[in-house]
């Protein structure tokens, strides 16, 4: 694989332009994205993000190879909202000392996390490659990777952060360029702050990194005393844990800007003394439902489960798919508004792709490259769509003369994309070996033997086609499932 941009093309927030994407090591592409606080079932809101780095995902898989992509997504379950939800749901056994508070935290943040895989699988998402949890990368480890205590003291020690009133807080006013993400300046930010409540703070703009728990709190031990971590650190922490102190790409939700990855940013580039923390920064614009903020006090707040498994919008169930369509038929970085209309404008849709798909017996190896160059367009996941609207209609015009091509790459697509259309497994890693242990078997002129590897991927309905790279005119070999 090349180290050049393979087409692909992302809007930075980070330069407010769109630029060539160029991965650090195209053999290792790093994407962090902020992953849900568990302590309450995702909302629809909550699934854009997740949806559209899925897509990513899938392309930068595609584009550089399966196996060199890293994609984290963390689970943040230490947070105050989370211990009010425990003490909720807990009171009573907390208070009889049947359960300890830590104990009913890791109920309520198990069970939320458990919830959040199923519902993101339903909308055909990927697993992402590492799903760390901000509460394993508190204190110091014993594999070393990067942890939250260790940066905060590396901060400390740099001059970029203070203890004060029992806080540990960054000291904006150190880091002479902060606020390049969001385009704020320290003098906008103290405009805004409330100065009489942040009396112990250098600059209003100053964020915690470390705060003191009461003893009924989770608390962790520290060289400032048992407490826990602010909002920011963990992300800080757990990218650099698995990605390094600088990275390729950074997603997660317009509202994430400022201050959560701004704070990051800071704190990251400070504690490494790197002028970048990712290269890239992609923010999801924001849902709506029915044209308004979805708002628990307006009843318009649904959770991903809801529209699963509920009749509460719209009178009936969504499938998976359909949900997922409806969010990618708007561009990531737009607004959305989720209706309705919208959701059966999707399913009619995937009825019609579905039904031309089925027209072929199962996908194919051979992505149709105006899907991939329309997403290589920052996601331009609408113009994909169109591209398989086309595909559909060509595939129902077939005359029945050889192959339905159009199904094929129509069924490959809708695969690819993570659209469930029951294509038959396949298990590729081994029709890769077999493909490679044929062409070796051809290089040595060992005719027999590669036909008889071919012949035995047939008997298992899998046809191989041969072909030459129309660049370096090498021997490349594709396959797809016969009936
Ligand atoms: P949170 O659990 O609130 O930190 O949110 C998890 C992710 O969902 C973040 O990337 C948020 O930016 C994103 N998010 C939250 N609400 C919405 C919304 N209404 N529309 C789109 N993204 C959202
Ligand atoms: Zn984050």
């Amino acid at each position: 694989m090349s180290d050049a941009s393979q087409g692909l093309r992302l809007y930075n927030t980070l330069t407010r332009t769109k630029e060539d994407f160029v991965p650090i090591d195209p053999r290792n592409v790093r994407m962090y994205v902020c992953g849900p606080t568990v302590y309450d079932f995702a909302h629809i809101g909550n699934a854009r993000p997740v949806i559209v780095f899925d897509v990513l995902f899938r392309l930068l898989r595609h584009l550089h190879g399966e196996t060199h992509v890293t994609y984290v997504r963390n689970i943040t379950d230490v947070d105050d909202k989370i211990n009010a939800r425990a003490l909720r749901d807990f009171g009573g056994e907390i208070a009889s000392g049947a359960l300890s508070l830590n104990e009913a935290i890791r109920r309520v943040t198990e069970k939320t996390a458990d919830q959040f895989h199923r519902d993101v699988a339903t909308l055909g998402c990927l697993e992402p490659t590492v799903e760390p949890r901000a509460t394993e990368f508190v204190e110091p480890r014993a594999d070393g990777k990067a942890d939250m205590i260790t940066l905060i003291q590396s901060l400390i020690g740099r001059g970029h952060a203070y203890v004060a009133a029992g806080e540990v807080l960054f000291d904006t006013a150190s880091m002479p360029d902060y606020g390049q993400l969001s385009k704020r300046n320290l003098d906008e930010q103290q405009a805004g702050a409330r100065i009489a409540v942040d009396a112990h703070k250098k600059n209003p703009g100053d964020f915690v990194l470390w705060k003191l728990s009461s003893p009924e709190e989770p608390g962790w031990r520290s060289p400032w005393g048992r407490g826990r971590p602010g909002w920011h650190i963990e992300c800080s922490a757990m990218s650099a844990a698995y990605l390094g102190e600088v990275f390729d790409i950074h997603g997660g939700g317009l509202d994430l800007i400022f201050p959560h990855h701004e704070n990051e940013i800071a704190q990251s580039r400070c504690a490494h003394g790197t002028s970048v923390m990712a290269n890239v920064w992609m923010h999801n614009g924001f849902l709506q439902v029915e044209g308004q903020k979805m708002s628990k006090s307006l009843g318009n707040f649904y959770s991903i489960h809801e529209l699963l498994e509920t009749d509460t919008f719209g009178g009936r169930k969504w499938p998976g798919d359909v949900l997922r369509l409806a969010m990618l038929m708007t561009h990531y970085r737009e607004p959305i508004d989720f209706s309705v209309r919208k959701l059966e404008e999707a399913e009619n849709t995937l009825r019609k792709w579905k039904r031309a798909a089925d027209l072929a017996p199962a996908a194919g190896s051979q992505l149709p490259v105006e899907v991939v160059e329309a997403l290589s367009d920052d996601l331009a996941t609408y113009a994909a769509f169109q591209q398989l609207t086309q595909l559909a209609g060509e595939a129902s015009d077939f005359d029945g003369n050889g192959d339905n091509a159009a199904a094929v790459a129509l069924k490959t697509a809708l695969t690819f994309l993570g659209f469930d259309i029951g294509a038959t497994k396949v298990d590729e890693t081994v029709v890769a070996k077999a493909i490679a242990e044929r062409l070796t078997l051809i290089a040595a002129k060992n005719w027999a033997e590669a036909d008889r590897v071919r012949d035995e991927l047939l008997a298992q309905g899998v046809q191989l086609k041969d072909g030459k790279d129309p660049v370096t005119g090498e021997r490349v070999t594709t396959w797809e499932i016969k009936r």
